[in-house]
């Protein structure tokens, strides 16, 4: 076996999946500024005190999920295992909130790490996308952010999800309800795990996800939330629904949702995907309203809600959608290097293509000509640049297209602007080729590759 290897729930992203995520985050990025959110970075570690208060002593992830460790200064320090409490432990901090431009709009991007069982699509280190609303309370911020987080899907080009939906209503409501769990439950505590019975005495409410329990009858004839939510927490429920079904938003109201961080009020979601096959993807983004947590990092009382993305599960269904052919990498020229005499001049000039702003690579190896074509063709270069003795003399370069496979000698002054053309030429056909009679009339909206999302929902 081998010694170093990676710790378990944790993975590489060689090149390529490196790309992926980059990509998977550019689009959430872009969007998500489009709808006015702005980034914040906070450390990916803060004081332990910051998720007990916030995720929450009863939750699994304060239980069971942290990684916390004592610093030499003798403090207990946690690798965040969410983004929410940072960005509000900062938003309060800061006095970000003494702007008052309500809400305040913030969305991170990141690593988050949580000690759970590794499997398919569950890790322990992941990266998350969250979004925070700060400030302001109405369905229509609700709604607002379920809008973004489907909108970011589409875009994505992921069509088949489903939001589902649930209040767990204000303060009151959810005291009400979770002593009436926890008086169901009192007679029935001895068939239920070794969690459950500490969840019973700390918050009964986390019974009903529980991994092991979650699925068995007594489980789902408990009480429902909906029998307990205030009248103004019904109406606010009631209203958010209006909204997404003015937007025809794909949600079904799920009673049983509860979520598994403490701080959530009011309206919860979470969003589940499907492939094209109608393979399960499981939960991809879940969020929700959290109106207590900003009171209770010491910062004024002020309503909020948000939600976060699992990048890699969104990587893992796009993968076996397919989705990620029209970004596959490709540079621009590749310079190949026929004799060691013409190094230096081989070199000169992928040096002159690259501050002329043209992506360019070289063989430094002095490679058989069959090799550098392979590599030619593995790194999807679009021009091949052939430098001989015959070309170096005479100050010129032979351009092989590697789509065409037309070659030709120009002078090196020529070089730039004759590639300049190329590009050109080249991306005025794949336009013609690619613009689809959706009205949309945008290249971008079918990634080159035809298949145009604005069709598709
Ligand atoms: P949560 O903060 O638990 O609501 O999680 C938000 C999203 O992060 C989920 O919908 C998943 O997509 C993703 N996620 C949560 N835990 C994991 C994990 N252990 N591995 C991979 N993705 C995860």
């Amino acid at each position: 076996m081998a010694i170093y290897h990676l710790p378990r729930g944790t993975q590489d992203f060689l090149f390529e999946r490196t790309r992926r995520l980059e990509y998977i985050e550019s689009v959430l990025r872009d969007l998500a500024e489009s709808y006015g959110y702005a980034e914040i970075r906070t450390p990916i570690f803060e004081h332990t005190e910051v998720f007990l208060r916030s995720v929450g002593e009863s939750s699994d992830i304060v239980n069971k999920e942290m990684y916390t460790f004592t610093s030499r200064g003798e403090r207990s320090l946690t690798l965040r295992p969410e983004g929410t409490a940072g960005v509000i432990r900062a938003f309060v901090e800061q006095k970000v909130y003494a702007q008052q431009d309500y809400p305040y709009k913030a969305f991170y991007v990141g690593p988050v790490f949580r000690y759970e069982r590794p499997q398919a699509g569950r890790y322990r280190q992941l990266h998350q996308f969250g979004i925070e609303s700060i400030g302001t309370r109405t369905p229509f911020i609700d709604a607002e952010i379920i809008l973004m987080a489907c909108h970011m899907l589409n875009e994505l080009g992921v069509h088949h999800y489903r939001v589902k939906i649930n209040s767990i209503g204000d303060e009151l409501s959810l005291n009400n309800y979770r002593k009436a769990l926890q008086e169901y439950f009192a007679p029935m505590i001895s068939t239920l795990c070794e969690d459950c019975h500490r969840r019973h005495e700390q918050n009964a409410l986390r019974i009903l996800d529980c991994k092991i329990d979650g699925d068995k009858e007594i489980v789902k004839n408990a009480p429902k939330i909906a029998d307990f939510l205030s009248k103004e927490s019904q109406q606010y429920f009631d209203q958010t629904l209006q909204v997404l079904n003015d937007y025809q938003v794909p949600y079904e109201v799920d009673d049983r949702l509860v979520r598994g961080l403490d701080y959530y009020t009011d309206v919860v979601f979470e969003i589940e995907a499907e492939d094209h096959e109608g393979n399960s993807f499981g939960a991809i983004c879940g969020g929700g309203r959290y109106d207590r947590l900003v009171k209770e990092f010491d910062g004024p009382e002020l309503p909020a809600a948000g939600f976060a993305f699992g990048i890699e599960r969104l990587l893992l269904l796009l993968e076996k959608d397919e989705a990620f052919n029209s970004i596959e990498r490709e540079i621009e020229t590749y310079v190949m290097p026929l004799e060691s005499t013409v190094f230096q001049y081989a070199f000169d000039v992928m040096m002159h293509l690259r501050l002329q702003g043209i992506q360019s690579d070289m063989d430094y190896g002095m490679r058989s000509i069959k090799a550098q074509f392979k590599t030619v063709d593995r790194k999807r270069a679009q021009f091949a640049i052939l430098i001989g003795t015959a070309e170096m003399e005479q100050q010129q370069v032979t351009v092989k297209s590697n789509a065409t496979k037309e070659q030709k000698t120009i002078q090196v002054d020529e070089l730039v602007p004759y590639l300049a053309e190329q590009f050109a030429a080249c991306e005025e056909e794949t336009e013609h080729e690619h613009t689809c009679d959706c009205g949309h009339g945008d290249h971008d909206c079918c990634h080159g590759e035809g298949d145009c999302h604005h069709h598709q929902h």
